[in-house]
């Protein structure tokens, strides 16, 4: 199947209806809001991938979160997760400039940002069949970002996602941070810990071990 144009994919993803749970749930949170955005007009819809369309080099997350890029519409936007991370494009040369903020003028160089499930899961778990649902997009997203080199997973499901993309074993893949699998055509798969709250703020994941992984991701990218 030929891929669509970007804006025919962007148009149809933020318009999906698959998962009545995430429907349902992305809307209500939209709705009722936390007390700290009470003023915010929440994108409460599919969060469509931000970045390079000639990326070299995905970052493949999980979810969006339910207050932050569910909110803003834009991914790791708004939360902890993109405060940790943003900074960190900006500090390996990703990105034009250290934070992002809904409609600012940031652009990512060679990176494209995407994630497994593109609606915010309640407690940011989807099931089997949400993921099942959006791999559907993964592989329209992915078909669409042809000068990809390195994907990076981030975190435990987005690498099984990925593994299931390219038709992979977990069993033979198995999931830890810094792991690297070749991918034909000189391509190749990477894992870390989530950037999430969860693990930044346990030190479980540091800044100096996720910067080291996009140094990798970079240098095996050729960027
Ligand atoms: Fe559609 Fe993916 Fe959202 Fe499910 S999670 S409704 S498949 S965009």
């Amino acid at each position: 199947m030929q891929a669509p144009p970007w804006d025919t994919f962007q148009k149809e993803l933020t318009a999906c209806t698959r998962c009545a749970r995430l429907v349902a749930y992305r809307e209500e949170v939209g709705q009722r809001k936390r007390r700290a955005y009470r003023d915010w007009d929440y994108w409460a819809r599919p969060v469509p991938g931000f970045g390079d369309p000639d990326a070299r080099l995905i970052l493949f997350g999980l979810a969006p979160g339910a207050h932050g890029s569910n909110r803003t519409g834009r991914p790791f936007t708004g939360d902890a997760s993109g405060a940790f991370l943003y900074p960190l494009l900006y500090q390996a040369g990703f990105s034009s400039k250290p934070q992002s903020e809904p409609g600012d003028d940031l652009r990512l160089f060679g990176v494209y940002l995407t994630a497994a499930v593109r609606c915010a899961p309640p407690e940011n778990k989807p099931t089997r069949e949400e993921l099942l649902a959006c791999s559907a997009w993964t592989r329209v997203e992915l078909g669409l970002l042809r000068n990809a080199r390195v994907y990076l997973a981030l975190g435990r499901i987005a690498h099984k996602a990925l593994l299931d993309h390219f038709g992979m074993k977990k069993s033979a893949h198995p999931f830890f941070h810094g792991a690297h699998y070749p991918l034909p055509q000189d391509r190749h798969l990477l894992a870390s810990y989530h950037v999430s709250r969860q693990n930044t703020q346990t030190g479980r994941l540091t800044r100096e071990m996720f910067l080291e992984v996009l140094l990798e991701a970079k240098g095996l990218a050729g960027l």
